[in-house]
């Protein structure tokens, strides 16, 4: 099995469905990263079999609210001197640009290609978010 070092200091994003940790990797833009970033893929995990991974080393300041809508059951852990210093609760943001894509047809931000896909969230429990343009509701589970 491959084996990874842990990182002294840096961002832990685990508990990845197999799959997302590629989409997640070009979502916060690690490809055009300088510092170092591992992206595992398909890692054994004792409780839920495989799962993707990414680490960050040396960089604690990443935006990461946008993972909430992405995939509900990662965790993340930020590394100090070898140890968790803090693990970060993913929460739904409020608000989030080019994360979701409106299929809408008739919507401005379908038809228009340099516009920002923007959503609102509007039911936290039932994870429910709707186009800023169009008021189309999407279900972020699925
Ligand atoms: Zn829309």
């Amino acid at each position: 099995m491959l084996n990874i070092n842990s990182i002294t200091n840096g961002i832990v994003i685990d508990h990845i469905s197999p799959g997302n940790g590629i989409k997640i990797y070009y979502m916060l833009e690690l490809d055009k990263a300088d510092y170092t970033v591992a992206l595992i893929m398909n890692a054994q995990s004792k409780k839920h079999g495989c799962k993707d991974m990414i680490k960050i080393e040396n960089v604690l300041d990443l935006d990461l609210t946008a993972l909430g809508v992405m995939d509900s059951n990662i965790t993340i852990n930020l590394i100090k001197d070898e140890r968790i210093s803090e693990k970060i609760n993913l929460e739904l943001p409020h608000h989030v640009e080019g994360v979701l894509e409106c299929n809408n047809p008739r919507c401005v931000s379908t038809s228009e290609r340099n516009i920002v896909h923007r959503f609102s969230l509007v039911d936290k429990e039932k994870r429910l978010y709707k186009c800023d343009y169009c008021d189309h509701l999407y279900n972020v589970e699925d």
